[in-house]
């Protein structure tokens, strides 16, 4: 298979890198008026330490951004329609947050020149035109969307992303500071993510040399991180989830996600439960698919005492199983993955329900 991507142009990592936020945007003002967007997790309004450290000129705009449900089309469209009105077209984006802030910020950047509603690009190389820089400025860490080529929307038939190589930021800033007044139950189940990215992308026949090596890596390093050392939450510790993420994020690019994200994605789609616990969720009773890898995620649940909910089934009607299993089973790409082009020898949607029951 022919893969050939664009990857983030600027990469600044390293404690103290926020501060240097307004050197890397001056370069990208060309004029003195030129204005930057700012998209900030809303978690952080109040917060005047970090507020003072956000590089705002007077001309700029900020956004806070409630990420109490994930990026929607609805969203993403309502900023560019605001930003055009106040500004014409600025100079650039930046997103301060999540993988929900990042996207709403990459999914803006293109949004900004496309027109129309993003519904109408959700998926693979729809967009026309690219978009304008866009900055992404991880705050917790595990997504890899500071570094993939998607932007997830959820819009009114399909949570799908806006995907083409324009989607890519142009600069993140990853400062592992940034991450540690994350929660604990939040820092696990994003990191979570990462650890699942890995195992997924390591496990299916999609991935190649170049996956595994961001792949093997990542994953090792969540292991250090969330099962072999004494403080998952030490400064170490949080500069290499920041580093995993990204080469997690990485090893995806070039291999593909499995079983526990095609049924994460029927739990959020029917009953909205956010990417990260979805994943938790699903990958706890995935034993017969993942093994090992489960045994050692019950481990690292327990050592950090970390609440995944259980026995949803019991409030879930037929249809509502059935409903997600809908879901799941049409994102055959990562069926292929997971369990080969005869994926349909080996699974059926009584098999999905079965998975869904468990959980
Ligand atoms: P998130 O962005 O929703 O944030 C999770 C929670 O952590 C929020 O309550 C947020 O306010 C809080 N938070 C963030 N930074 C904080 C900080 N420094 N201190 C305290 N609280 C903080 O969660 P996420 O797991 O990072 O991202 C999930 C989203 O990412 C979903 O929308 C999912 O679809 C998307 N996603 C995208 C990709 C991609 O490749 N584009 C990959 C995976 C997931
Ligand atoms: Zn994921």
């Amino acid at each position: 298979m022919f893969r050939n991507f664009k990857s983030v142009n600027k990469c600044a990592y390293g404690r103290g890198s926020f501060d240097k936020l307004g050197d890397i945007l001056a370069e990208k003002r060309e004029t003195p008026e030129a204005c930057m967007v700012f998209l900030v997790d809303e978690v952080f309004k109040g917060n005047q330490p970090f507020i003072d450290r956000i590089p705002l000129l007077d001309q700029d705009l900020l956004f806070w951004i409630s990420v109490s449900e994930e990026p929607t089309t609805d969203l993403v469209d309502g900023l560019r329609d605001e930003i055009l009105e106040k500004k014409g077209l600025p100079a650039g984006v930046i997103g301060i947050g999540g993988g929900s802030v990042m996207d709403t910020a990459k999914a803006t950047s293109l949004m900004l020149t496309n027109e129309g509603s993003s519904t109408l690009y959700q998926g693979l190389n729809l967009i026309k035109k690219p978009g304008i820089y866009h900055v992404g400025v991880p705050t917790i860490s595990g997504t890899g969307a500071e570094v993939s080529m998607t932007a997830v929307l959820t819009g009114p038939e399909k949570k799908l992303g806006l995907k083409c190589d324009w989607t890519v930021f142009d600069q993140i800033v990853l400062d592992p500071d940034l991450i540690e007044t994350v929660p604990t139950n939040q820092w696990f189940y994003t990191g979570m993510d990462c650890y699942i990215h890995c195992v997924e992308s390591m496990t299916g026949i999609f991935k190649n040399t170049f996956s595994e090596a961001y792949g093997w890596k990542s994953l090792e390093m969540c292991q250090d991180i969330f099962l072999n050392s004494e403080d998952g939450r030490s400064a170490e510790n949080e500069e290499k989830l920041m580093v995993a993420s990204y080469m997690g994020g990485l090893s995806l690019t070039y291999s593909e996600v499995g079983v526990c994200h095609a049924l994460s994605y029927g739990l959020s789609k029917i009953f909205h439960y956010h990417h990260g616990i979805a994943n938790c969720i699903a990958f706890n009773q995935l034993k017969d698919v993942y093994g090992e890898y489960v045994d050692e995620f019950h481990a690292m649940v327990e050592k950090h005492n970390i609440d995944i909910p259980q026995n949803l089934s019991a409030n879930w009607s037929e249809d509502e199983i059935d409903q997600m299993a809908e879901v799941a089973i049409r994102l055959e790409h990562m069926w292929i993955h997971a369990f080969g082009h005869n994926w349909k020898e080996v699974l059926d949607k009584d098999r999905i329900k079965g998975w869904y029951r468990r959980m």
